[in-house]
């Protein structure tokens, strides 16, 4: 790294919490599939924010509209009511076919908001007796970093030393329908919260069937079926919504990232009547949550997508990535698996640090990526790459390899 990346590494790594291990580049610009570092070097961006960033870096419609709106009105507050919310949640409602949308910020924002709506449908809804409703989660899961979140995380790093824990979960292996079958035996289940590709945990892809059955086993226990699809949805696994792959519609939906193109944090939560209004007035919210600068953003950042059919792409070029790794035949790389544009190499080297070793490589070779879980390496460019930059990503990856 330059003199003048050190000094900003140096600044966070003294003044900022150690809470992150950032890769060694220090970016100052973004555009597309590209961002730029303070020398003025471009990279292919392959972390897109962790999916945050499907439209691409900066994308010119979402600047518009983020500086047309932040000179009209940012913030209501939900005090009073704005010009922005209600358009933004009719057009996200009717798009995804739910009839309510609760806004926050964050995607574990959402997620809580979620895990509140299923306890309350639990306990007015279906009659479990107060207090005693259960959650059915998967192993390796990851829906964020809050301490009821991290209470059913599978994941040391994550959760040690932060106890006490939120009771009322159940821990199921992931990909598993007979383990969900018979978890959803005990009556006082409320939901199964899943992810449809597990990302965080590094790009696994349950099998073909799993989705609805899931959902088919959840109906007949009169269990809530919650997708997040925080990281999956949205166009990146090639379908609008991970869940579409299998025709699963979820009884929660869970949002976020991409749903604001990388502008600010905005997530959503999706449902029915039946499980939407049994949070009334006064009982959750977020002095954030559904401002008319984030709404405006958000439903500009859907509308891209399916302007610019970003889910058909994801699902073409992804395929054509998958198969020009495989076709490397790199003795380092053990796996190339992924669905769309969420896609990981296992890596395969004796060098205990070989997939950071490797992302250094690439970096120098100007492609970004970042390891998940020791071997793993997690490659999800924005929608809009094209194949011949395809084809120049590959080449850059094969490079490095070489380097190896
Ligand atoms: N759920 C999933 C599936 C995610 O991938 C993430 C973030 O990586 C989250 C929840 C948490 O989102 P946030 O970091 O915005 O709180």
């Amino acid at each position: 790294t330059s003199q003048l990346a050190d000094y900003f590494i140096e600044l966070e790594e003294q003044y900022g919490a150690h809470n992150y291990h950032p890769l060694p580049v220090v970016l100052s610009r973004g555009q597309g599939v590209y961002v730029w570092d303070v020398d003025g070097k471009r990279y292919y961006d392959f972390l897109s924010g962790y999916s945050a960033l499907n439209q691409g870096h900066c994308h010119p419609r979402l600047v518009h509209v983020l500086i047309d709106q932040a000179q009209k009105l940012t913030l209501t507050s939900r005090a009073f009511y704005n010009d922005q919310l209600g358009v933004f949640e009719q057009f996200l409602s009717q798009l995804f076919g739910y009839d309510k949308v609760l806004p926050m910020n964050t995607g574990v924002e959402a997620v809580e908001t979620a895990l509140k709506l299923a306890r309350r449908w639990a306990y007015e809804v279906k009659g479990i007796p107060d207090g005693k409703a259960k959650i059915v989660v998967c192993e390796n899961n990851f829906h964020g970093r809050t301490l009821n979140v991290i209470s059913f995380s599978t994941d040391p790093q994550a959760k040690q030393g932060f106890g006490p824990y939120m009771p009322g979960y159940v821990i199921i292996p992931y990909n598993d329908l007979a383990a969900l079958e018979k978890a959803l035996e005990d009556p006082h289940v409320a939901a199964f919260l899943v992810e449809p590709v597990q990302g965080e945990a590094g790009v696994i892809v349950p099998d073909t069937g799993y989705l609805s059955g899931a959902k088919a086993l959840c109906e007949a226990h009169r269990v809530l079926f919650i997708a997040d699809e925080i990281q999956t949805g949205l166009g990146r696994t090639g379908k609008m919504l991970c869940c579409d792959h299998e025709q699963v519609k979820p009884d929660i939906l869970i949002l976020g990232k991409a749903l604001s193109g990388g502008m600010m944090p905005i997530s959503a939560v999706l449902a029915d009547d039946e499980v939407m209004l049994t949070i009334r007035p006064g009982e959750h919210g977020s002095t954030f949550g559904g401002n008319p600068l984030a709404s405006r953003i958000a439903r500009e950042a859907v509308q891209i997508i399916l302007d610019e059919e970003l889910p058909q792409k994801a699902d073409q070029t992804g395929a054509y990535f998958r198969e020009k790794l495989q076709a490397l035949n790199s003795p380092y790389i053990r796996t190339v698996r992924g669905k769309g544009l969420l896609n990981a190499i296992v890596v395969h080297h004796p060098h205990p640090d070989a997939a950071w070793q490797l992302c250094l490589l690439m970096r120098d070779r100007g492609l970004l990526a970042k390891p998940t879980h020791g071997d793993r390496i997690r490659l999800a460019p924005p929608l809009i790459i094209t194949r011949e930059q395809i084809d120049e990503c590959v080449a850059i990856i094969e490079d490095s390899l070489k380097a190896f």
